[in-house]
């Protein structure tokens, strides 16, 4: 077995033992397998290993793998990277889930270029981080009431980066937070956790988690 296939199959245990700890079907789980900077050659690797979902970062990188990977066409992508308006016509025709609206105008642009609908989530600056992107918990609210009318766009949940500490138990209020937003307004999707710290987001009720690094390995 590859080395990706190995670590797929770590992680897919790993989510399996922490969904059995929360009492949670492990199939309620979606596993996001982030392969930025990383090659079309390595995403089949994990493809050819059963995943299906993968997140990229860059709207030209992401482009650029999918004309690549074009012929398994039962890839599931998600963008995940902060996205300018502008690039919304690269991201919108390709992508099936986009994780990071922080806007109504970049919301706009993706319900125009896309071609089928794309489920979106709202990226929350959870930890009120100056330099981080997201929308703050205050404007929330506001944003969620416009994006009810779009045609392709449909709202389906919100995501956050928790500030970054090596302990995964640094990120579990932010997880517990996140929950009980979703839960406030209906949301199904909670976009939460990667490598260091998705256990603890699986037990917290994430059912999108984003993981690079445990499957990929380092990136340069
Ligand atoms: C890179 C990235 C990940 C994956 O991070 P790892 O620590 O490599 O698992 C998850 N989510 C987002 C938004 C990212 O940019």
């Amino acid at each position: 077995m590859g080395q990706i296939a190995e670590n797929l199959k770590t992680v897919r245990e790993r989510i399996a033992k922490a969904a059995a700890r929360a009492e949670r079907d492990p199939a309620s789980i979606k596993l996001v397998a982030v392969s930025k900077n990383k090659t079309a050659e390595e995403i089949k690797q994990a493809y050819e290993a059963g995943q299906k979902c993968f997140g990229e970062n860059y709207a030209q990188q992401l482009k650029e793998k999918y004309e690549q990977l074009k012929n398994l066409s039962d890839i599931e992508w998600h963008f995940i990277g902060h996205l300018q308006k502008n690039k919304a016509k690269i991201v919108a025709p390709i992508v099936s889930w986009m994780e990071t609206i922080d806007s109504l105008e970049l919301a706009s642009a993706l319900d125009s270029r896309a071609v089928n609908p794309i489920n979106c989530l709202i990226e929350v600056n959870i930890g009120g981080e100056e330099t981080k992107a997201g929308v703050p918990i205050s404007k929330l609210k506001t944003l969620m009431g416009g994006l009810a009318n779009f045609k392709n766009v449909h709202l389906e949940g919100l995501m956050i980066i928790p500030p970054y500490s090596a302990d995964p138990e640094f990120s579990r209020p932010f997880f517990k937070k996140l929950k009980e937003i979703c839960r406030e307004y209906s949301l199904e999707e909670i976009s939460m956790g990667m490598s260091h710290d998705f256990e603890v987001a699986i037990e917290e009720g994430a059912t999108i988690i984003r993981v690079g690094t445990a499957i990929f390995g380092e990136r340069k």
